[in-house]
């Protein structure tokens, strides 16, 4: 049986008659932030019960470890006071809560930060109202918003995976572009006629005609701005996502309760993500300086995680126990989420860089 079309999928389909077929990244946007109808704009994905899990909701330790490597930054650069402590899509505020847990005794840390929370969905903005009852904390739509004057220490983990991408073909004569039209009444992806993308002229000496490559269109102004801010007035960012250093291939995928899911049918109703390109994060940074990629596991086990798991296994028994082992695997194990999540520190020119990455 097919199911019922969505409200989302009736509009892009009037639309795309109306106007024509529509870009990869216009119906990414409509999907996951359309106001009325968008994945994230209406529900709390995250956890057991919603769509899919990450690091922070799986165990308190990657929140405690990554705010650890982040007070210790701000201590090495002198513990600037006060300066902006933020993160990008804090979904439910776990790893925000996390971190500020794990840094309560490092002296001054709390009081010099001002907290800022980038969020565009109401829904999880009010489930990080509850996690911050209080705390002061200020909210904000995009990081333009944010005071720039100050040091800013950043945290983003699975952020940028969510920012919509556009998709090209390389073909004999330029780049044919992923578009999304209608065919047999159903939302269907399709190519424009190849066109020269000066762009991407990088991505001649790696590919050849078939290889598909993907940009991120509202990624680059982001780092920009962070980059820009942490040379200027000092700070960090820690970035953790799925992806690689330069990514190649169609990686756009949909998750619903946990399982993969088709991405063009019942829009609005599953998370649509693509591989994180963090040689082009890296670059839009510059002239912050970027620390090598490092698999996530690797950068966890260096700050400590299996130290800090032994003295959390002391006192489980039983079911919470074996949840709290199966967790700590599923972080660091490369099988599972410890290699395929990678972690990227920017940091200024002549500074140290954050602790336990390359
Ligand atoms: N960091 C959280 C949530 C990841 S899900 C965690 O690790 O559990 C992606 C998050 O980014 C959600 O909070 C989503 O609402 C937010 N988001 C997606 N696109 C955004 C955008 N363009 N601007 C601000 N927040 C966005």
């Amino acid at each position: 049986m097919p199911s019922p079309e969505t409200p989302l999928e009736t509009l892009l389909k009037a639309q795309i008659a109306a106007t024509g077929p529509i870009l990869l990244a216009d119906y990414m946007t409509a999907c996951l932030l359309h106001p009325d109808h968008g994945y994230y704009t209406t529900r709390d994905p995250l956890g057991r019960d919603g769509d899919f899990i990450t690091s922070p909701e799986i165990s308190q330790m990657f929140g405690e470890l990554l705010g650890l490597c982040m007070a210790q930054s701000w201590v090495d650069q002198g513990a600037p006071t006060p300066f902006i402590l933020a993160e990008l899509g804090p979904g439910r505020g776990t790893l925000m809560a996390d971190l500020l847990r794990a840094t309560r005794a490092v002296p001054g840390f709390h009081a010099a930060a001002q907290i800022h929370l980038i969020e565009a969905s109401p829904s999880l903005r009010a489930v990080q109202q509850k996690t911050f009852a209080t705390h002061a904390v200020t909210w904000a739509k995009k990081i333009d918003d944010l005071p720039n004057s100050l040091p800013l220490y950043l945290i983003a983990n699975e952020f940028f995976d969510a920012l919509p991408i556009r998709q090209f073909t390389r073909h004999t004569d330029g780049w044919c572009e992923t578009i999304i039209g209608v065919a047999n009444e159903t939302l269907a992806k399709g190519y424009a006629a190849p066109t020269q993308i000066p762009s991407l002229a990088h991505r001649l000496d790696d590919t050849i005609p078939g290889d598909v490559v993907e940009t991120r269109p509202d990624a680059a102004p982001i780092m920009a701005r962070i980059g820009g801010q942490i040379t200027a007035q000092g700070g960090a960012a820690l970035v953790v996502d799925y992806g690689n250093w330069r990514s190649k291939g169609d990686t756009l995928q949909a998750m619903r309760d946990h399982a993969f899911a088709n991405p063009f049918t019942a829009p609005g109703t599953a998370d649509l993500t693509a591989h994180v390109d963090f040689e082009a994060l890296a670059q839009a940074a510059l002239p912050a300086r970027a620390t090598g990629l490092t698999d996530q596991g690797a950068v966890l086990a260096r700050l400590g995680i299996g130290a800090r798991a032994e003295r959390l296994a002391r006192n489980l028994t039983g079911a919470a126990l074996e949840n709290h082992l199966t967790a700590t695997q599923r972080l660091t194990r490369p099988e599972e989420m410890g290699s395929l999540f990678k972690a990227l520190a920017l940091y200024p020119p002549n500074r140290p860089a954050p602790p336990g990455f390359d």
